[in-house]
C-alpha cells in the first residue's frame, strides 16, 4: 500500500515492491531499467485494472443500454475526469482519449493545420523536439507551403527563449515546444514560453493568442502540471510512459481552440445524426474520438494517475531530482565519459557518450549485467546533429530506481571501457 500523505519522503523499496517485473531476472542478473523514457514499468495496480476489465467488465462503450456497456461507460468517462483533475483542466470535455503523444501531436497538426495555416503562414518548433512534434509540422507546411522555424538551442541543451521572441512574427500561426527533452532532460520554462507566444499580436481574426502546443511526454511522469496556470492552448502525453499502458494518450486542448477545430477522424462514435444527405456531428469530445477507443487503456491510465498521486508527485521529483544529482557525480567522475545535456533545469533523463565507444556496443555490454539503458539518437537526429554526434547512451530514471542500481551502472560503464578500449 502506498501512503497518501503528500511530501513525505519516497520509500523505494515499498514502491518497488508494487511493480512486478522488476523482481524479474535477465542475462542471470536482476534487471536494473533505465529506459523508463521510452516506457515506464507497470505497477501492479494498473496490470489488475486491465485484467479486471478484461475478466468481468469488457464492453463497448457509449452505445448499450446493458448493465457491462454502462459499467464501463461510466469507468471510461470516469477516468476523464481524473485526468481532466490531474492537469487542473476546466472542462473534461477539455481532455481528448488519443494513442498517445503521437497521435495528440498528428490530430492538431491536421485538424488546426486543415482550417488556419495558408501558403507562407509560419510554425515555429525547437531544435530539441522529437520526431514526433516535427514531422507532423514539417508535413503540414510541406502541403501547404507554409515554413517551418526552429529555434535552436546552446551548447548546455538549452532553448534560447532570445531567439525564440526574434522568430516571431505576424505570419506565426502555432508555437510547438517540448516541456521535457526525452535526450537532453531539458526542462523548458513553458510558462515563461507560452507568456511571450501569447502576448505577441494575434494573427487571428477573432483575436485569439497565437496557439502553443506543450509535448508533455516526458514530464507528465515526473512532474506537476497545472494546464491553466501554464494558459497552455494544447498538451499532450502518452499513457505509457506515465506507468500506464500502451496505446492510450491523451490530448488537452483549451475548449475555445477545440471548438474551432475541423474534425480529425471520423466514423462511429463522433456524430449526433447520420444521414446520406447531412450528418450531424458531436460535441466535445466525442467528435474527436472516432471508432471504439482503448477502453482498458483508458481506465488503465487513471488507474497509473491516481497512484502517482497517492506518492505524490512532490515526493517524486523530491527524489528523482537526488538520484540525478547522485547519477551525474558518478558518472562525470568516469573518464573519457561526456555528459550531452548539462541544462540548469533537468528531468531524470543521462544521455552521455564514451570517448571511442560506440553507444550501441556500450549497450549490449550493459544488457549482458541486466542493465536496460537506451542507446542510439532517441528520435532527435537535430540534437545529434547539433553535438555532431552518432548517438548516446541513455540512462532515464524513474522513482523506482535507486542508488545502488546507479552504483551498477557505474561498474558496467567501467567493464565496458576495460573491454573496449
Ligand atoms: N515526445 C517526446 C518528448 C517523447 O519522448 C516521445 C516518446 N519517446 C514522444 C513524443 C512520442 O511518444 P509516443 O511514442 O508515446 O507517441
Amino acid at each position: 500500500m502506498i501512503t497518501k500523505e503528500k511530501n513525505i519522503a519516497l520509500d523505494v523499496q515499498k514502491v518497488r515492491k508494487d511493480f512486478p517485473i522488476l523482481s524479474r531476472k535477465v542475462n542471470g542478473k536482476p534487471l536494473i531499467y533505465f529506459d523508463s523514457g521510452a516506457t515506464a514499468q507497470k505497477p501492479k495496480q494498473v496490470i489488475d485494472a486491465i485484467t479486471k476489465y478484461y475478466s468481468e467488465q469488457n464492453a463497448n462503450i457509449h452505445r448499450g443500454v446493458h448493465t457491462l456497456s454502462q459499467e464501463v461507460t461510466m469507468a471510461y468517462e470516469n477516468a476523464r475526469e481524473t485526468i481532466q483533475k490531474h492537469l487542473n483542466a476546466k472542462y473534461s470535455h477539455e481532455i481528448i482519449f488519443t494513442r498517445g503523444t503521437t497521435e495528440s501531436i498528428n490530430l492538431v497538426a491536421s485538424s488546426f493545420g486543415k482550417k488556419f495555416i495558408n501558403a507562407c503562414d509560419e510554425i515555429i518548433i525547437s531544435e530539441m523536439e522529437h520526431h514526433s512534434n516535427i514531422l507532423p509540422w514539417q508535413q503540414l507546411c510541406e502541403e501547404k507551403n507554409a515554413v517551418l522555424k526552429v529555434v535552436p538551442i546552446n551548447e548546455k541543451g538549452e532553448l534560447l527563449l532570445d531567439d525564440l521572441k526574434k522568430l516571431l512574427s505576424s505570419k506565426t500561426k502555432l508555437v510547438a515546444v517540448t516541456h521535457v527533452s526525452n535526450t537532453l532532460g531539458t526542462t523548458n520554462p513553458v510558462k515563461e514560453i507560452i507568456q511571450v507566444v501569447h502576448s505577441f499580436p494575434s494573427p487571428f481574426r477573432d483575436g485569439a493568442p497565437i496557439p502553443v502546443l506543450i509535448d508533455g511526454a516526458q514530464s507528465i511522469p515526473h512532474m506537476n502540471v497545472d494546464v491553466q496556470e501554464l494558459d497552455a492552448d494544447f498538451y499532450c502525453f502518452s499513457g505509457h510512459k506515465v506507468y500506464g499502458p500502451t496505446g492510450v494518450g491523451i490530448l488537452y486542448g483549451k475548449e475555445e481552440w477545440l471548438k474551432k477545430l475541423p474534425n480529425y477522424q471520423v466514423g462511429g462514435g463522433t456524430i449526433k445524426t447520420v444521414s446520406f444527405l447531412k450528418t450531424e456531428y458531436a460535441d466535445l469530445p466525442l467528435r474527436f474520438e472516432a471508432g471504439t477507443p482503448h477502453i482498458a487503456g483508458g481506465i488503465g491510465l487513471a488507474v497509473a494517475i491516481d497512484y502517482i498521486n497517492a506518492i505524490g508527485l512532490p515526493a517524486i521529483f523530491a527524489y528523482e531530482h537526488e538520484l540525478t544529482g547522485y547519477a551525474t557525480e558518478k558518472l562525470s567522475a568516469i573518464e573519457g565519459l561526456k555528459i550531452i545535456g548539462t541544462a540548469k533545469n533537468k528531468a531524470s533523463v543521462l544521455s552521455f557518450v564514451l570517448d571511442g565507444i560506440h553507444p550501441y556496443d556500450a549497450g549490449v555490454i550493459l544488457d549482458q549485467l541486466g542493465i536496460a539503458v537506451r542507446t542510439g539518437h532517441h528520435c532527435t537526429q537535430p540534437i545529434m546533429e547539433k553535438f555532431g554526434i552518432a548517438g548516446t547512451i541513455r540512462a532515464s530514471l524513474a522513482f523506482y530506481n535507486t542508488k545502488e542500481e546507479i552504483d551498477e551502472l557505474v561498474k558496467g560503464i567501467n567493464k565496458v571501457n576495460q573491454m573496449l578500449k
